[in-house]
């Protein structure tokens, strides 16, 4: 019984195989701190929540890398906006996030790098790809040439000729219109000094460089939303081939689907965005981790507020049988009969459908009829083990985050 994953890359559930010492490296791009954080953001981050904590119920070890975007064009024009620094205004927001990331009991995350804090990192990695013949600096700033790496194209499964459709960052200083920029070239503002005058770095290789200053050339998982699949990652994969020539720079893709709301993404730029703070304050934790946990991470997802009224009460239900279990009166032990077969089994059920590229709908439906039957089975079984049962049952819950 594999864990199988499903990689963005190669299209298909892959066995999971990383190195023999378990240890698993795994990076996800962080949020841009312009703004609260909402409940798309929560559906991703508590999906890579899930899949560490599962990972770690296997053995595996993880070290789990989040980068902070603090340095972007929006945090630049909300700042403009506001009057304020702009990364004085991206710390508030990184709080806010991480106090949200908090009560969402996002917990598994070790190590979260910021931006602004490696730019000598980005500045390395575009001096390199320069060197390399892959960038070519212009008047408004440094830019991948796309036409010197093949293989562009190949996470997000398009062709070359649908590429050139695809108008990336409008500037006419650039070779092709499929060029993307690793540096541009500012006076004010937010910059830094670099060989190219001051500025400030391209989106896509901030998350190289911080990567892979943190793992090395190549790692095992890297994680998102799906729209971030291209231009972002596409470029990402780019960069960091191009430059190291080690391929692939990641072994498994992993992408989220998106929260929809009434046929939209929800987005702050449609004005449809649930912040996560405002949904905590109807739901508790474990009920929005139940609710997200209720689809596949994968497929696209239609928020209603009905739908997490019923995860609601699921979740309830489970509760009130798993403390039914615990209340009640166990027998004494030279009556009690061994542990019923059937309730051994959910565990390894559970593990099944977790192993199917974390098949979280199906293992909370195994939760939910483990809870139903210790509830039944309680009065019959002895001290031992119901305390056995109860920390199965505590442990599997755990891994989707369900008991407070
Ligand atoms: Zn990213």
């Amino acid at each position: 019984m594999q864990l199988k994953v499903y990689n963005s890359l190669t299209r298909r559930k892959e066995p999971f195989r990383v190195s023999p010492d378990r240890q698993v490296r795994m990076f996800v791009c962080g949020p841009t701190v312009y703004d609260y954080v909402h409940l798309g953001h929560a559906r991703t981050y508590l999906a890579f929540d899930m899949i560490t904590r599962y990972m770690k119920f296997l053995g595996y070890k993880i070290q789990y890398l989040m980068n902070i975007t603090d340095v972007a064009e929006r945090v630049v024009q909300r700042a403009e906006q506001l009057k304020r620094d702009p990364l004085e205004l991206a710390r508030e927001y990184e709080v806010a996030f991480l106090e949200d990331m908090q009560r969402l009991g996002v917990t598994q995350v070790d190590r979260f790098e910021r931006a602004s804090e490696a730019i000598p990192k980005m500045i390395a990695q575009v001096t390199g790809l320069i060197d390399k013949g892959a960038a070519y600096e212009t008047e408004t700033g440094v830019y991948f040439e796309v036409d010197k790496f093949p293989r562009f194209g190949q996470l997000s499964g398009q062709s070359h000729e649908e590429l050139g459709l695809r108008r990336l960052e409008l500037c006419s200083s650039k070779r092709n219109p499929e060029d993307f920029s690793l540096w541009r070239k500012y006076e004010k503002g937010l910059a830094w000094d670099s060989p190219w005058g001051r500025g400030r770095p391209g989106w896509h290789i901030e998350d190289t460089a911080i990567s892979m200053a943190q793992f090395g050339d190549t790692y095992d998982i890297h994680g998102g939303a799906s729209e971030l699949i291209f231009p972002h990652h596409e470029a990402e994969i780019a960069q960091a081939e191009a430059l190291t020539g080690k391929i692939p720079f990641v072994r498994y893709w992993i992408h989220t689907g998106l929260l929809n709301v009434e046929g939209r993404k929800m987005s702050k730029s449609l004005g449809n965005m649930i912040r996560i703070r405002d949904a905590l304050r109807d739901y508790t934790a474990p009920e929005l981790r139940f609710y997200f946990a209720s689809i596949h991470y994968r497929q696209p997802m239609v928020f209603s507020k009905s739908g997490l009224i019923k995860a609601k009460r699921k979740l309830d239900r489970l509760l009130k049988n798993l403390n039914s279990f615990l209340d009640a009166k166990p027998v004494a032990d030279s009556k009690a009969r061994n542990t019923p077969v059937r309730l051994g089994r959910y565990e390894s059920a559970f593990k099944q459908h977790m192993n199917n590229d974390f098949d979280t709908p199906a293992a909370l439906s195994v939760l939910e009829a483990f809870a139903d039957d210790l509830a039944r089975a309680g009065p019959t079984l002895n001290q031992q083990t119901k305390t056995r049962l109860a920390g199965t049952f505590r442990s599997l819950a755990g891994v989707l985050g369900l008991l407070s």
